[in-house]
C-alpha cells in the first residue's frame, strides 16, 4: 500500500527518521513497519501512545499501511479524558514504545510493542488488509486541541492526508532533499501529519529533537536541517535567544523554511526574528477537521500577521455574520471562514449533531473570524467564540489589541478576553504576564499604549496580572480557562 507513502520502496537507502541517535532509513522502516502491520491487519482501530519516539512514528505508519484507522493518544492527558478518548473512539489495541508505562485508563487494552530494530519481514511483505483501504477509507481519528470546549474526534480519511499534504509540497517547494527539524508533540495535525507524514510522503529526513530546545534547534539547523515547524510560543523563545546568540542566528538565516502555526504569530516575535536573521516566518492556517487551509507560499509575500492564500484544492470564503458571502477583498470586513474541498475530514466521531452543525452545505464552519487583503490573503481575526469582542458598537478582535500589547516593553505575555459590562455591552479585559513583577507597568499605562497604537475603543478598561497565562500542550492559551477565573 504505497499510495501515501511511495518513498517507502523506493529510497531503501535514504534516512527517513532521526530521533536524536535513533535513525531508520526508508528501507528499515518499512522492514520495522510491515510486521506490525500484518500483526494489527484487520483491527478495526488502534490507539497510538504517542510519546516524542521513533515508534510513534513506526506505529503510524505500520496503521497506515494496514489501513486500520489510527488515534493518537497525548501522553500529558489527565486520566478522566482519556478514558473519554478511549470510550469514545473504542480501539481494539494501544500501540507503545516497549518499556513505557501506561495509565490505568488503558487497562482494558490489548497492548502492542512497536518494534523498531528493523526485523526481517517473515512470509513475505505484509499482507493487505481485507479490502484495500480506499481514498474516503478513515486513516487517523484526531482528537482537537479542547481549546474551546471537549476534544472531538475528528475522522480523516486517506484523502484528506494525501491532499493536504501534497497542496503545501506545491506552496513550500518541498521536496525529498528537505530535512525537517521537529519538536512538536506527534498527538495532533501539526507534529503527526504535517511533521512526520510530511516528509515521510515526500521521501526526506525527519529529525526530531525529542524536546523542543533553542540549542537543539541551532544545532539541528545548522548541521543540515532546512525547514522547521514551529508553534509561536517556540518562535518566542527563539526570539528571545537571538539576542547574542550568533549561532542560533545563523542556523535560522540559513534555513530554507521557518513555518509557523496551530495560533497566531505574535506581530512582535516575527519582527524580531525578521530584524535578527533577515528571515521571515511562514505562517499557516489549519485545523483538525481540516488539515491545511492556506498558507504564505514561498514564492508569495510573507508578512507579518498574514496566513497566506487558500492552498491547491481548498475553496475559501468569507461568511458574514448576516450569512451574505463577503466578495470584496478589502481588509476590513471581517466574515467567518468557511473551506470546501477534499482536505476535510468526514465527521466527528459519534457526534452526528456536532457533525451536521459544522457544516453548512458542504462548507465546513471554521468557527475562526478573518479579512482579506487585496491580493487574497487572508489574516485570522480571532476565533469567533473567544476572539471578537463587542464593546460599544464595535467589532474587536482581541488579536491586535494582544499584539499590541505585546510590543510594550514590560509585557510579557497577554491575552484579551471580552467580558460583560452595563454599559459597552462588553469590556475588553487584558490578562498580563509582567516582563518584570516588581515594575509592572500600570492598568492606565496599557490602556494608553494601546490606545495611541490602535484606536481609543480598543483599549483594555480593565487589566488582570497574571503569573503565567493557561496554556495547553501545544502553547494555545486557553481563554476558557481565563474568562472562568
Ligand atoms: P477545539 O476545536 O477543541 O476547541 P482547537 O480549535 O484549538 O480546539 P485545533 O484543531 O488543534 O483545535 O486548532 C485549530 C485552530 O487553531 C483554528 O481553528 C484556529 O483558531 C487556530 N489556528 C491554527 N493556525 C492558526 C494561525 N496560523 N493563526 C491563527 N490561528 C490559528
Ligand atoms: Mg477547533
Amino acid at each position: 500500500m504505497s499510495d501515501l507513502f511511495p518513498a517507502l520502496h523506493t529510497a531503501t537507502g535514504r534516512t527517513a527518521l532521526r530521533f536524536g541517535e535513533r535513525a531508520l532509513t526508508y528501507g528499515q522502516l518499512a522492514q520495522a513497519a510491515g510486521p506490525l502491520a500484518a500483526r494489527i491487519g484487520g483491527a478495526p482501530r488502534v490507539a497510538l501512545w504517542a510519546t516524542p519516539t521513533l515508534e510513534t512514528a513506526v506505529g503510524v505508519v505500520a496503521a497506515l499501511l494496514a489501513g486500520v484507522p489510527v488515534v493518537p493518544l497525548n501522553p500529558k492527558t489527565g486520566e478522566r479524558e482519556l478514558a473519554h478518548i478511549v470510550t469514545d473512539s473504542g480501539p481494539a489495541a494501544v500501540l507503545a514504545a516497549p518499556g513505557d508505562e501506561l495509565p490505568g485508563a488503558l487497562d482494558g487494552l490489548e497492548r502492542i510493542d512497536v518494534p523498531v530494530t528493523p526485523v526481517a519481514a517473515t512470509g513475505g511483505p505484509a499482507s493487505p488488509p481485507p479490502g484495500e483501504p480506499g481514498p474516503l477509507s478513515p486513516a487517523l481519528i484526531v482528537y482537537t486541541s479542547g481549546t474551546t470546549g471537549p476534544p472531538k474526534g475528528a475522522v480523516l480519511p486517506r484523502r484528506a492526508l494525501a491532499v493536504t499534504l501534497d497542496a503545501l509540497e506545491d506552496a513550500w517547494e518541498w521536496t525529498a532533499d528537505d530535512v525537517l527539524v521537529h519538536g512538536l508533540p506527534l498527538f495532533h495535525v501539526h507534529g503527526l501529519i504535517l511533521g512526520v507524514l510530511g516528509p515521510l510522503r515526500r521521501g526526506g529526513e525527519v529529525r526530531h529533537l525529542g524536546r523542543f530546545s533553542v540549542d537543539g534547534v541551532a544545532r539541528e539547523l545548522a548541521g543540515g536541517g532546512t525547514m522547521l515547524f514551529g508553534v509561536p510560543t517556540m518562535y518566542h523563545r527563539l526570539a528571545e535567544a537571538l539576542d547574542g546568540d550568533e549561532k542560533l542566528r545563523g542556523a535560522l538565516a540559513g534555513a530554507r523554511l521557518l513555518v509557523s502555526g496551530s495560533a497566531a504569530l505574535p506581530l512582535h516575535d516575527h519582527r524580531r526574528i525578521e530584524a535578527a536573521t533577515g528571515r521571515r516566518v511562514i505562517e499557516r492556517y489549519g485545523m483538525t477537521e481540516t488539515l491545511m487551509n492556506t498558507s504564505v507560499r514561498v514564492d508569495g509575500r510573507a508578512r507579518p500577521g498574514s496566513v497566506g492564500v487558500p492552498l491547491r484544492g481548498v475553496e475559501l470564503r468569507l461568511v458574514a455574520e448576516d450569512g451574505s458571502v463577503l466578495t470584496e477583498y478589502d481588509g476590513e470586513s471581517i466574515g467567518e471562514v468557511q473551506v470546501r474541498g477534499e482536505n476535510l475530514f468526514t465527521e466527528y466521531l459519534n457526534r452526528p449533531e456536532a457533525t451536521a452543525a459544522a457544516f453548512d452545505g458542504d462548507w465546513f464552519r471554521t468557527g475562526d473570524m478573518a479579512v482579506r487583503d487585496e491580493d487574497g490573503s487572508v489574516r485570522i481575526v480571532g476565533r469567533r467564540a473567544t476572539d471578537l469582542i463587542k464593546s460599544g458598537g464595535y467589532k474587536i478582535g482581541a488579536g491586535e489589541i494582544e499584539n499590541a500589547l505585546l510590543e510594550h516593553p514590560g509585557v510579557r505575555e497577554a491575552a484579551v478576553t471580552g467580558e460583560p459590562d452595563p454599559d459597552l455591552g462588553e469590556r475588553v479585559v487584558a490578562w498580563i504576564v509582567a516582563d518584570d513583577d516588581r515594575a509592572r507597568p500600570t492598568p492606565e499605562e496599557l490602556a494608553a499604549h494601546v490606545a495611541a497604537q490602535l484606536a481609543p475603543h480598543k483599549r483594555p478598561r480593565t487589566v488582570r496580572f497574571l503569573d503565567a497565562l493557561p496554556r495547553n500542550d501545544m502553547g494555545k492559551i486557553m481563554k476558557r480557562s481565563l474568562s472562568a477565573s
